[in-house]
């Protein structure tokens, strides 16, 4: 349930939804805690078990079979994983024409598997393996096959040189073409929702104060306080399933009032 004050903010974000011509979500790692997936930095974070060393790309050339080792835990975790009620609301929301894009800084897959088709992986993703000096791309299974059968930690079939996994580490430059799509969904929003992320990463945190610059509303949706909250517009501390299963009800009935009406 979202408190009083949280119903506030939920109303508001589900009129600026109904009222945009163009509106976006920003993604992060909280969106997928109620699916079992721990974020970085909340308060039950990795990084709070784990040295966040662990997830550079220095730490991966210097001991790659100490990095696969770490990522085949959270591989099994996300392969298992499904969508919650955030990302089914989300993927609803595209559905209906009023979400136009969601930019994920998450590597789980969830937007997709809810249902969510223009979906830009800022970080990547774990479906793939990439070869570090070919940039051959393989499914995440080939990479599983090859461990299976002791090669460790896995090599490119073609070179022989390291199949790192397809999610983008600390210290890697962003992909190209996802970070432009992304710049482009900012400056030409009306409306940004920014959903479970601590808005501590970049480019990803700049992505907010980019839609506010071009005139766009921003509304943050998140457990805790972030660096952006005096920014935004509307700024919910709630359970993003909560919170937006109630914004897409709400949104539902305005639409289907406006229909009534005309
Ligand atoms: P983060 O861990 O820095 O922040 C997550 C935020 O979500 C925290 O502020 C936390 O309070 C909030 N939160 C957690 N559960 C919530 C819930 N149920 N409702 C509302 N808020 C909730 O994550 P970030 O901002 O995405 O940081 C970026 C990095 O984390 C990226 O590099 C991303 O690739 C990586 N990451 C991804 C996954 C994933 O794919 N699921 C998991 C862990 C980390
Ligand atoms: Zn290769």
């Amino acid at each position: 349930m979202v408190s009083a004050l949280a119903s506030r903010g939920v109303e508001a974000i589900a009129e600026l939804i109904v009222k945009s011509r163009k509106a976006v979500a920003l993604t992060g790692a909280g969106i997928s805690t109620e699916s079992g997936i721990p974020d970085f930095r909340g308060p039950q974070g990795l990084w709070k078990r784990v040295d966040p060393k662990i997830g550079t790309i220095e730490f991966f050339m210097e001991h790659p079979d100490e990095f696969w080792r770490f990522q085949l835990d959270r591989l099994k975790e996300m392969m298992k994983a499904k969508p919650n009620r955030a990302h089914y609301a989300l993927a609803e929301l595209e559905k209906m024409g009023k979400l136009s894009a969601v930019i994920t800084q998450n590597v789980d897959g969830l937007h997709l598997k809810a249902g969510s088709k223009n979906v830009i992986e800022i970080h990547g993703n774990l479906r793939t393996a990439v070869c570090i000096r070919c940039k051959r791309v393989i499914p995440i299974e080939e990479a599983l096959r090859l461990i299976e059968s002791g090669v460790f930690p896995p090599k490119c079939e073609k070179c022989g040189s390291l199949l790192k996994t397809g999610s983008i580490l600390f210290n890697e430059p962003i992909p190209e073409e996802a970070l432009t799509r992304s710049y482009i969904e900012a400056e030409t929003c009306d409306f940004m929702m920014a959903i479970g992320t601590s808005l501590q990463v970049y480019p990803a945190a700049y992505l907010p104060v980019l839609a506010k610059r071009r005139g766009a509303k921003l509304a943050i949706i998140n457990m805790e306080p972030t660096p952006l909250d005096d920014i935004a517009d509307v700024v919910v501390h709630g359970k993003v399933g909560d919170v937006l299963e109630s914004v897409l009800k709400l949104v539902k009935n305005m639409v289907e009032g406006r229909g009534q009406r005309a």
